[in-house]
């Protein structure tokens, strides 16, 4: 798809539709999943993605946002009782990650005792 396409993500953080929003800073928004895979699913965006439709598209530039997203999961999970014994994150690449949204994404799971290997 596009880069400049307007996603489902997009106009979450434009609010033009609503999420249950967990935490937010300056570059970057979670929520709840709307189809939650676990106790605890929440969605970690950049607001602006800058060309990030997916993580295969990174490129140096993207540096500082990516590791920006990382310490912002650090912090969700601080702030989250459920995710105090651990958690996952994930991110679907492509078709065969299984990716429905090309807005790059975390998907951070806990809340119960994950399986590994994942499907
Ligand atoms: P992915 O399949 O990795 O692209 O993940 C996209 C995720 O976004 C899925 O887990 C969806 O359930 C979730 N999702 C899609 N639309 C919404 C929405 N309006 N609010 C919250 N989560 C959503």
């Amino acid at each position: 798809m596009a880069d400049t396409e307007i996603t489902i993500f997009d106009k979450i953080v434009s609010k033009q539709i609503p999420a249950n929003i967990v935490y937010e800073d300056d570059l970057c928004l979670a929520f709840k999943d709307i189809n939650p895979q676990a106790p605890i699913h929440f969605v970690l965006i950049p607001k602006n993605r800058d060309g990030l439709t997916q993580l295969s598209k990174a490129e140096d530039r993207h540096k500082n946002l990516l590791g920006h997203l990382m310490v912002a999961v650090s912090k969700i999970a601080a702030q989250e009782p459920l995710l105090k014994d651990g958690f996952r994150i994930v991110v679907n690449d492509g078709l065969h990650g299984g990716q429905s949204v090309y807005h790059i994404h975390i998907h951070i799971f806990g809340g119960t005792q994950l399986t590994w290997p994942p499907g």
